[in-house]
């Protein structure tokens, strides 16, 4: 007889992609425990910014106002130091700018979040194996003063770049190890007037250097040299950070009093597969790269968001073959795209003179709005699309649905607003009650109709279209065109519900 589940799912750490996927789940009615480590959240931020995509999706679960409220914003971010700025207003994204928001707080938010949901974190309790049948996982737990065991469905390791779960699953992260080692040090600047903010290239390498809060700077050096390299399990003292600033700038303003040192390099590894039987890899666990250009965090909330309800629907029984699946399939490329860009500009950024022309020649192509627009894309997630699944397709389809204002019944919604609920939505525009009727009675012959959430307006940003069919995370499912024939209509929906949504519950 199979063992019982304890729950649904267990989630192996409770960084912000843990606990953001833990709330996900909560959302679709599935339980999971977070099994986090450490006592309390790291007082420390490693990301100090989130992109446009990551707003998109905090705006489609009700909770941009709450990262947005004090915060401040960004139009412009750079692409590896270079002197032109890339420049986030151009984007098509209700979100165009970079939110200058601590990871610390961004932890906080994600947590107050998952806790009002309803998400069970145990602090202190580690995962120290894991064993896996066709059944379920279980799991080995230090914690609260004892050895237990822990069984779910599913296991979803979130925990971090040297990911235990990865490993015991036996999933390879290939890449390349680190060559360039970043030494970080969140310090007083006693010299701080002449420091040099953003990034400077020198003959030794690279200073980045930014403001933290009144009287702190955040300084790093970047040393692309074999001796510059440090071993696995080394610490960074302040006195090899001063070593570090004086190597690369040449004095080390003064710097003292520090309140965080840390080191990484710019190895970059992506698992083989996001998946592995009843095991699967989101957020750091998944890849790892170097932070230029801020992008790991938002990957991996991206990630939580993709992942969350299809293992729901998984569970609860009604997800389609093979649905579970399109989460390695589609979140795999983006993190490609990241961990491209990253090496991108690392190379763009070593300070060997030989690439100072490559530098200069790319400068210059910055300026090219396409090129601008192009690279900022990029950056922020908002170039990322889904690759459509079977049939032919309308070309909104795979894409986000941008937020617009919708014109319904009952007064204006914003069209990120009827995702709150993190059901798909069936969007009529045709504002023709005999499509909207015809389009409710297929979504309900798929078996989809208490699962899929039905809204009909019209929306003057969107004057060509008749319909959308909208998934939980806010990719487009299924469109038409007004000038579809109903035949084209109620053929396409259907098919993409049941890809979808659609397998009936026994
Ligand atoms: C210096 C620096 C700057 C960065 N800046 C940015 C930025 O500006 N923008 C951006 O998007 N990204 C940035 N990043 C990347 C970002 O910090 C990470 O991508 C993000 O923290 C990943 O979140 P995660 O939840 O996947 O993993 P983590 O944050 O690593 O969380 C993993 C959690 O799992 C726990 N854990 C591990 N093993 C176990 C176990 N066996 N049992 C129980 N718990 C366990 C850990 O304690 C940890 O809390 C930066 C990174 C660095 C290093």
């Amino acid at each position: 007889m199979a063992t019982p589940h304890d729950v649904d799912v267990i989630i192996a750490g409770g960084g912000p992609v843990g606990v953001f996927l833990s709330a996900e789940l909560q959302l679709a009615g599935i339980r999971s425990v977070v099994v986090e480590r450490l006592a309390e959240r790291s007082p420390h931020s490693k990301a100090f910014g989130l992109h446009s995509r990551s707003m998109e999706v905090l705006d489609r679960r009700n909770l941009i106002d709450r990262f947005t409220e004090g915060a401040r914003s960004w139009s412009n971010g750079h692409f590896a130091g270079q002197d032109v700025w890339i420049d986030f207003s151009v984007l098509d994204s209700s979100h165009a700018y970079a939110l200058l928001v601590q990871q610390t707080r961004t932890e906080e938010l994600l947590e107050e979040h998952a806790l009002r949901s309803g998400v069970e974190i145990r602090r202190s309790h580690e995962i120290t194996g894991v064993e896996q049948d066709e059944d379920g996982v279980t799991v080995q737990v230090t914690g609260g003063g004892a050895d237990y065991a822990l069984r779910g469905r599913y296991l979803i390791g979130c925990d971090g770049g040297r990911s235990l779960v990865r490993k015991a699953a036996g999933i390879p992260f290939p890449g390349q190890g680190g060559r360039v080692t970043a030494r970080l040090a969140d310090v007083v600047l006693a010299d701080g007037e002449n420091a040099p903010m953003g990034m400077e290239r020198t003959e030794n390498g690279l200073l980045f250097c930014v403001s933290l809060e009144e009287g702190v700077h955040r300084v790093a050096t970047f040393d692309y040299t074999e001796e510059g390299r440090k071993s696995p399990d080394e610490t960074l003292t302040l006195e090899e950070f001063q070593d570090s600033m004086r190597k690369v700038w040449g004095t080390d303003l003064g710097a003292h009093d520090a309140r965080w040192l840390s080191w990484f390099t710019d190895s970059a590894r992506q698992a083989e597969t996001y998946r592995h039987g009843r095991i699967l890899l989101a957020g750091d666990a998944a890849h790892t790269h170097f932070p230029v250009g801020g992008q790991g965090l938002n990957l991996g909330l991206q990630d939580a968001f993709n992942l969350g309800w299809k293992l729901a629907a998984e569970i609860n029984g009604w997800a389609p073959e093979g649905l579970l699946d399109t989460y390695n399939a589609e979140r795999r490329p983006p993190a490609e795209g990241v961990i491209g860009n990253t090496l991108a500009q690392i190379a763009l950024m070593n300070p060997d003179p030989i690439v100072t022309p490559l530098r200069d020649m790319f400068n210059q192509l910055m300026q090219l709005p396409d090129v601008n627009r192009f690279l900022a894309g990029m950056i922020a997630g908002v170039d990322v699309r889904y690759a459509p699944q079977g049939g032919t397709h309308h070309q909104l389809v795979g894409d986000f649905a941008r937020d617009m204002v919708l014109k319904g019944a009952d007064g204006d919604v914003q069209l990120a607003h009827l995702l709150h609920d993190g059901k798909p939505v069936l969007v009529d525009l045709a504002g023709q009650p005999e499509t909207g009727a015809t389009l409710a009675r297929w979504a309900a012959a798929a078996g989809a109709g208490d699962r899929v959430r039905s809204y009909a307006g019209t929306a003057e940003a969107a004057p060509g279209l008749a319909a959308l069919l909208i998934r939980p995370d806010g990719y487009i499912a299924w469109a038409a065109d007004r000038d579809a024939t109903p035949g084209e209509l109620v053929d396409g929906l259907y098919l993409a519900l049941s890809t979808w949504f659609g397998r009936p519950t026994a």
